[in-house]
């Protein structure tokens, strides 16, 4: 009981939505009750046959109810409900005329069914379905209007009963209305915000290395290019001998140097710098600041990498990392492709002497 209770406080504050046999039950319970009291009526007025059909409905009503348990045939009895229900009204229209406001019951079955046949999983067209209904309904309810007006009623009321019997007619499609349209903003809105996190989920997967959770290529390129600051430095960063560490140890732990790496780099650069994972076990920063920004940076790197605690098989891991450092100048104004190209150069230097080292130019 608890459990539903705190479903449906979760339902009407739009954060969940309700599964297609629970909508189902509230809406046929609905109408059962409403049949039922219609029958009530009806023994009290003593007209049989409104009696009978709503009697019949009504226990269609509470069928359907068992017939969508463990969400089957849910298409089947939404079809049988919303026929019944209109055929039922109707039905009443023909016995005691047009001003008990019977009718209102068709038009109210219209949203409500577009509703259900909208959010069913079940069949594959439900527009279709919908829209078809609607015009058999539509149709219908003209020929009906047109007989009803073109003769007497069946059975005829003292005065004031039409008026109380449309009265309670009246509100019954006004509470209908209005609670599943609620019900459907709510869940609609339930809808948009789970594809909202679904965007979320996406676009992340789309900018990030899933391994190291650095901005990938692609993000970071389209971030620079959006760049209207040019006091900046580009790190081209290469783990020196990453292969041996592959070859001997495995790939898993060279995925936990790759990790190691990423987190130094985070953590010695500002949160306004940018750091990615480049490509491999290739990283590229843009530090805002100078050359001896950069160089701070990079120092720090070296130096946590030193100290990680890294061993495996009881042997120690040291990691090490070589750099190529750009700087953007005024002549080079954001050339991305000519930054690029001189720090991996640079770095490329870094690797023919000696590794484990920072290099800033050319020579
Ligand atoms: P150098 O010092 O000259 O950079 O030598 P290196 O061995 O680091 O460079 P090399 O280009 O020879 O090898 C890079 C290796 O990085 C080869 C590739 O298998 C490995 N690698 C690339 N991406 C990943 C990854 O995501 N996980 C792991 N475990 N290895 C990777
Ligand atoms: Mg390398
Ligand atoms: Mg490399």
């Amino acid at each position: 009981m608890r459990d539903k209770i705190e479903k449906a406080n979760l339902v009407l504050r739009g954060k969940e939505s309700l599964n297609d046999g629970i909508r189902f039950r509230i809406f046929a319970s609905s109408l059962a009750g409403v049949h039922l009291i219609l029958a009530g009526i009806a023994a009290v007025l003593r007209c049989q046959p409104l009696l009978v059909a709503n009697v019949i409905v009504c226990l269609l009503d509470l069928l359907s109810n068992l017939g969508t348990r463990n969400g089957r045939n849910y298409f089947t009895w939404i079809s049988i409900v919303y026929f019944a229900s209109c055929f039922q009204s109707l039905y009443a229209c023909v016995l005691l005329g047009w001003r008990y406001g019977f009718s209102l019951y068709n038009l109210t079955m219209i949203p409500i069914l577009f509703y259900f046949m909208h959010l069913t999983k079940s069949i594959s067209n439900p527009k279709y379905y919908a829209v078809l209904y609607t015009l058999i309904n539509c149709v219908a309810t003209l020929v009906i209007r047109r007989l009803v007006y073109a003769g007497e009623p069946i059975y005829n009321f003292p005065i004031h009963t039409d008026f109380k019997i449309s009265f309670f007619n009246n509100i019954v499609c006004f509470l209908f209305l209005i609670s599943f349209s609620t019900l459907f903003i709510l869940e609609l809105s339930v809808k948009h915000q789970e594809l909202e996190q679904q965007n979320q989920k996406l676009i992340r997967l789309a900018n990030y290395d899933e391994l190291t959770n650095l901005r990938n290529r692609r993000s970071i390129l389209a971030e620079w290019k959006k760049l209207q600051r040019t006091d900046y430095c580009v790190v081209m960063g290469d783990i020196d001998d990453f292969k041996k560490v592959n070859d001997t140890y495995g790939h898993e732990q060279g995925d936990e140097v790759l990790k190691i790496v990423a987190e130094s780099l985070s953590n010695s650069a500002s949160d306004v710098d940018y750091v990615s994972r480049w490509g491999g076990e290739e990283f590229l920063m843009i530090i805002f600041g100078d050359i001896s920004c950069a160089l701070k940076v990079t120092g720090r790197v070296q130096q946590r990498l030193k100290e990680a605690e890294l061993s495996v098989e009881g042997h120690k891991l040291i990691v090490t990392m070589t750099f190529g450092i750009s700087e953007c100048s005024e002549k080079l104004n954001g050339v991305i492709d000519e930054l690029i190209r001189q720090a991996d150069q640079r770095l490329y230097l870094g690797k023919r002497s000696g590794k484990n080292c920072i290099i800033i130019s050319d020579q």
